[in-house]
């Protein structure tokens, strides 16, 4: 099932995924899963927010049982986030149906919009304005590479940006959601299991650093005459590890813009975003409280925080047992990965997560891959967990 997706946003050079949020391949992408919901003769909506939803029973009757995960990528990511979860809740629907009988709760599959933020910065964007966690004006405004808004870029794919933002309609058809998702480090490796549950999403956030000074000669202007941004740039960065070490947090700042961005100039603007994370919520906030005091009378602006969220333990120790398909229970593992079923978990909705097992950890990264065994380990854990939840 994840073959028909393979070629969509593959940048052909690095065999990476570049699926950003409204472009091109993502509205493939969401023509793929509203042909899927289709097929197995699922009623497809989209929200006010564009995130899309294809259910088995009416959830405006009694609220039902969500599944799914999302199809946009990181730049240059893998073929496993989103699409495994995404791809799986289909495939656990079509198991359940195999097994007969009719699910004595509605069986929702979603798609949330912009799970990475890849364009416009912020993660969990179709979610957070979904549950209200993101104000409407502060997410339209948000710009692109290319300086185009949210609202710009809602408005040109037929959308109404008038209209997005806390939808408790939608809301209060999700009964629960359970997403699954490849793990993101090697927590299952150690287990020697190829499903796992998520114990709790650590607190983290991004920041954007904004260090302005002035575009000059790189030949004619003196070292001493100039206000070149890149050094405290540069500081930033090595003070970030140093920090992060020391405080037993990751921080890391994987994407910056230089302006005007040419080899023989001196740059008047370095824009720079940091993403930093760990267990504690105090450390992290200790790390980037440090930096910005380093950064002195630059910018820093918090694009988006995320507090740590426990998943409701009811149902984590419930998804933990069935999905250990009646032995010993799947393994319970901490994530520093942010996902949608976090924000729906922080919004109040009982929400958990499975993770298939990931043999080398890596994520983000063409690199990222889950072995067809696991994968199918996976759909029947989930459909056993979504058969449980449905009784
Ligand atoms: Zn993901």
């Amino acid at each position: 099932m994840l073959e028909p997706l393979t070629h969509i946003g593959r940048d052909a050079a690095t065999g990476g995924y570049v699926r950003d949020a409204w472009s091109p391949a993502d509205m493939e992408l969401r023509e793929w899963f509203a042909g899927e919901a289709a097929r197995r003769g699922l009623d497809l909506r989209e929200d006010r927010n564009g995130n899309l939803w294809a259910w088995w029973g009416d959830p405006s009757r009694s609220p039902g049982v969500v599944t799914g995960s999302h199809l946009d990528s990181v730049r240059q990511g893998g073929a496993y986030d989103g699409p495994l979860g995404i791809v799986s809740a289909f495939a656990a629907l079509d198991l359940l149906r195999e097994r007969g009988g009719t699910p004595g709760r509605p069986l929702g599959v979603v798609c949330f919009t912009d799970e990475e933020g890849a364009r416009f910065g912020v993660p969990c964007m179709g979610s957070r304005l979904l549950t209200g966690a993101i104000e409407p004006e502060r997410a339209l405004a948000l710009t692109d590479d290319d300086g185009d808004t949210l609202a710009d870029v809602l408005k040109r794919a037929g959308r109404r940006p008038e209209s997005v933002g806390r939808d408790d309609e939608t809301l209060a058809g999700v009964g629960a959601y359970v997403e699954l998702h490849v793990e993101q480090g090697r927590g299952l490796v150690a287990h020697g299991r190829p499903v796992g549950v998520a114990a709790a999403i650590w607190p983290h956030g991004r920041w954007r650093f904004d260090f302005r000074g002035r575009a000059d000669h790189a030949g004619t202007t003196r070292l001493a005459d100039r206000d070149d941004p890149m050094l405290p740039f540069a500081r930033m960065v090595l003070a970030a590890r140093a920090a992060a070490e020391r405080r037993g947090v990751v921080a890391t700042v994987g994407k910056v813009r230089v302006r005007p961005g040419n080899a023989n100039a001196v740059p008047g603007h370095v824009a720079a975003w940091l993403d930093a994370r760990g267990p504690a919520e105090d450390d992290v906030r200790a790390l980037v409280a440090e930096l910005a005091e380093l950064a002195g009378g630059h910018e820093v602006s918090e694009e988006s925080w995320t507090p740590v969220v426990g998943f409701d333990p009811a149902l984590r120790d419930r998804l933990a047992r069935v999905a250990g398909g009646g032995g010993t229970p799947a393994p319970v593992l901490p994530t520093g990965a942010g996902h949608d079923a976090g924000i729906l978990a922080a919004a109040g909705v009982p929400a958990g997560m499975l993770f298939v097992r990931n043999p080398t950890g890596v994520s983000h990264s063409p690199e990222e891959h889950a072995e067809q065994a696991d994968c199918e380990a996976g759909v029947v854990a989930l459909a056993d967990v979504l058969e449980d939840l449905c009784r």
